[in-house]
């Protein structure tokens, strides 16, 4: 990665930190869980608007870090307006990018990418993926909250 790139992914982190798209309690919701991130303190509550196998909106609530704000943030953008199928998708492909140092590009990740460089910050690695797994618990319902210290 070229430094102009890395400044340009650091950039649009810090937007999303501060700025954060889609923090919100939505009107509608059909699916939510909460997720927490004890070696950081970060916590999070995702809601789902789910309806014909469409993600029509997508919120979340919560204190957390400068990068696991920002991973909740880019997400909800993300998954808006993708159907389920696609979202679980990104899912796996935002979770190899940042654990796999090996891991190729992918493409389909499109913005989701500016995260990529977690990878290498090990402790940082939970900050990014805990919106995912509140995600993940969300949408397949019936989970106790999320923790980052169940092995994810
Ligand atoms: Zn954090």
């Amino acid at each position: 990665m070229t430094a102009a790139l890395r400044e340009l992914y650091q950039d649009v982190v810090f937007d999303h930190a501060r700025t954060p798209r889609n923090r919100r309690r939505p009107a509608r919701s059909s699916h939510q869980a909460q997720g927490h991130n004890p070696l950081c303190g970060d916590k999070v509550t995702v809601h789902l608007d789910v309806a014909d196998g469409v993600i029509r909106d997508a919120a979340f609530e919560g204190e957390g870090c400068a990068i696991a704000t920002a991973s909740a943030s880019l997400m909800t953008e993300a998954l808006k307006g993708k159907p389920v199928e696609e979202a679980e998708r990104l899912l796996e492909g935002f979770h190899h990018m940042v654990t796999d140092p090996q891991a190729a590009a992918h493409p389909e990740l499109g913005k989701l990418e500016v995260l990529a460089g977690v990878r290498e910050f090990p402790v940082r690695v939970k900050c990014a993926t805990l919106a995912w797994h509140t995600f993940h618990a969300a949408l397949h319902g019936g989970h106790a909250p999320v923790s980052t210290e169940d092995g994810q």
